[in-house]
Parts: C-alpha cells; sequence; structure tokens
C-alpha cells in the first residue's frame, strides 16, 4: 500500500496492556474476559438482528429480552429499562419525550456538559442551583425547593456523582422533594451505575441514566436508561406507521456490539457493586496518602466516590522549567506503567481509584514521591 495514511488505518493499535489505569473515563470501562471474547463473537454488523422479529427488546437469541425486560429493571430498581447509546442519549431522550413548549429543567451546578447540550437541543431553558464552590462543590439538594416553587419546571435532574469532583449528592432527599412537588426527577448516574448499588425507586427518582462504557465495563457506546412505569408511554411511546418501534429511539439503538459487550458484563458488573465499601475505604486511603505528599484533594471530604480530583501544584512548579512543560509528568508515569492524569496537565487532575488494587495504588503513590524527589 503506497498511501501512508491507508498503512496507518490498517494498524491501529493501543499500547495499554499491562498498565495500571487511573483515568477515570476508563477504569470502569474495562472490558472482562467474557466481553473480549463476545466482542469478536459478535463484531460483525448487525450481529445481535440474526432472530429478530421486529423489536431489539424482544430478541431472544442472544438474550435482550431477558437483559431489557427483567435483569436491567431488577438491577436499577426500576419497573421498566431499555437501553441507549450512552448517558447523554438517554437523557435526551427522556427531555425530549417530556419536555412541553417553554419548559425549563433545574439541574445541580456539577452537572455535565452533556446534559446542557441535551437540554439545548430540546429547547429547555436551563436553570442551575449553584455548588458550594471550592474547595468542596458540594450540592444542598434543598436549595432545588425555592427553584422549582419559582419556575414550576417540566422536569428536575441530579448528577449522581459529578465527573469533576465525584460528589455524592443527596438523592433521596431530592426524591422526596420531587414527589411532594410531583415534578419527573432525572438520576444521572454515568458515575455510579455499575460501579456502585443504585436504586431508583429506593431514591425516589423517576428516571435512572447509566453509561455503559464510564461503569458497566463495556466496549459502548452504550448506556442504560430506567424509568417508572407510567414513563413508558411517553418516553418508550410506538409509532403510529410501525407498531414495534419506539419513536424517541429511532426504532433500535443499540444494535451490534456495544449491547453484546454489555451483556457480557453484566454478570460481573451486578456482583462488583457490592464491594462498593471496599472502593470507597481505598479511595480515602489513597487520597490521604497523596495529600501527606502535598496533593490537596477538592470536593467532598472523607471522599464517597473512587473518583478524586486533585490540586498540585508543585508539579506545575516543575513544569514551569522542565523541557517537556506539562508533558513531563504523563512521561514520567508511562515510564513506570501508570496511565492516569490527562497528558499534559500538572496544575491538578482527576484519578480514578476503582481499577487499581491497594498493591498498585501503593505504586502509584510511590512513583508520585520519587518523581517529586527526582525534580527537586
Ligand atoms: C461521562 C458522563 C456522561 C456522559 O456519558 P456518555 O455515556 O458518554 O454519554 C454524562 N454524565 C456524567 C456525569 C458523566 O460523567
Amino acid at each position: 500500500m503506497n498511501d501512508k495514511r491507508l498503512q496507518k488505518l490498517g494498524e491501529l493499535r493501543r499500547k495499554h496492556k499491562d498498565v495500571i489505569t487511573l483515568m477515570p473515563l476508563q477504569t470502569g470501562g474495562l472490558l472482562t474476559e467474557a466481553a473480549k471474547q463476545a466482542l469478536i463473537e459478535f463484531g460483525d454488523g448487525y450481529s445481535v438482528c440474526d432472530f429478530c422479529v421486529g423489536n431489539l427488546s424482544a430478541i431472544t437469541n442472544p438474550p435482550v429480552r431477558e437483559f431489557v425486560g427483567e435483569l436491567l429493571p431488577e438491577f436499577l430498581g426500576c419497573e421498566v429499562a431499555t437501553v441507549t447509546h450512552g448517558a447523554r442519549e438517554a437523557k435526551f431522550a427522556i427531555m425530549h419525550s417530556l419536555a412541553k413548549p417553554g419548559d425549563s429543567i433545574v439541574v445541580d451546578g456539577n452537572r455535565h456538559y452533556t446534559t446542557i447540550v441535551a437540554a439545548e437541543r430540546v429547547g429547555l431553558k436551563v436553570i442551575e442551583v449553584p455548588s458550594s464552590g471550592y474547595p468542596e462543590f458540594t450540592i444542598d439538594v434543598n436549595e432545588y425547593e425555592p427553584l422549582i416553587e419559582k419556575y414550576h419546571p417540566g422536569m428536575i435532574l441530579l448528577t449522581y456523582p459529578d465527573g469533576n469532583y465525584g460528589n455524592i449528592p443527596d438523592a433521596r432527599r431530592l426524591g422526596e422533594i420531587a414527589q411532594r412537588y410531583d415534578v419527573p426527577f432525572i438520576l444521572n448516574g454515568a458515575y455510579a451505575v455499575g460501579r456502585m448499588p443504585v436504586n431508583m425507586n429506593e431514591l425516589g427518582a423517576d428516571f435512572v441514566v447509566g453509561s455503559g462504557h464510564k461503569s458497566m465495563a463495556s466496549a459502548g457506546p452504550c448506556g442504560v436508561l430506567g424509568m417508572k412505569k407510567r414513563w413508558e408511554e411517553v418516553v418508550l411511546k410506538k409509532s403510529e406507521a410501525y407498531s414495534n418501534k419506539e419513536v424517541e429511539l429511532l426504532g433500535c439503538t443499540l444494535r451490534g456490539v456495544p449491547l453484546i459487550t454489555l451483556m457480557a458484563s453484566f454478570p460481573y458488573v451486578m456482583e462488583r457493586v457490592h464491594d462498593w465499601d471496599e472502593q470507597v475505604l481505598k479511595a480515602q486511603w489513597f487520597s490521604t496518602e497523596l495529600e501527606k505528599l502535598g496533593f490537596k484533594q477538592l470536593g467532598e471530604k472523607p471522599h464517597k466516590h473512587d473518583l478524586l480530583h486533585f490540586e498540585t501544584p508543585m508539579f506545575y512548579e516543575i513544569s514551569q522549567r522542565v523541557r517537556e512543560r506539562g508533558y513531563f509528568l504523563y512521561k514520567e508515569l508511562e515510564n513506570r506503567g501508570i496511565w492516569g492524569p490527562q497528558p499534559g496537565l500538572t496544575k491538578a487532575f482527576k484519578l480514578s481509584t476503582f481499577a487499581a488494587s491497594r498493591e498498585q495504588l501503593s505504586f502509584v503513590i510511590d512513583s508520585f514521591k520519587s518523581i517529586l524527589s527526582k525534580y527537586s
């Protein structure tokens, strides 16, 4: 092949074998062995549709019907579930099917950008409940109440936890508020569903949203959407022309391998959420050790999630006087087999302890220590 550009496409590789992964976006999406096998088995296009009789969620081979119709609702603590291309598509589907002209939505100030662009695409006016600000950035859900009274929003959304600080707001309390005002409550659990136990009904939400590639050991892009039975008619309304196709889902969402990896990893994901207490203890211990080195953890303390945000002024200071500038930290960590902070960042960065063992995290702590002394 003479065209170098085409040659490169034929040799795509990613050097991520045997590294310690701390990148928050990726720690919950690492595939199980079962999912890796299934990925190859079902890699061909439309492979899940061999025995389709008109609706994705009704396919029995592979067992999509059992997964979507039984296992997912049990896992999410909801009555009805479906699969989407991701958390953002789930949020958009809810907003789009519920919204009436002129509607607004009240969201937390730590909301993900995809909440905003989904609302923008729908034409919802967004009202934000501010966080407490630096350094903890907590959300007091009681502050939704006056905004609900003032704006009469068509729906409210809570990010649980947020993707910047890993703060876990009081979803149950907001569930009570939502029920009292009878306002539909969307729980964005992109960083929760598949990592920690989340039960939509117990929290009093109307909808729960999860991300397969973020937190459910899936290749993705894929997501899950759980809801109360009363919303099925609205969000999963069938087409007038095609009686077994949901309009909001454009007929079918995950018509291929992302769904298969989500299903193949599910037995493992279902079990791993029970280890959540140990995950939290591990994150707290790691944070305490890094603070001893002079890092400053932002967000709630003690922390209740594996996503940790640190300020590291000493790395920034080093970046100002070395040839590689901000990339020195990435290179030092890469040499030690650690994949963590976004390459180029030194002033502040996020890390997730979810996929690493305590032994591996000890090695990471020692590595930060030795990088600091090397440049001091
Ligand atoms: C990652 C993330 C999303 C987006 O998830 P997708 O499945 O990629 O759409 C949404 N919300 C939060 C809080 C996230 O962290």
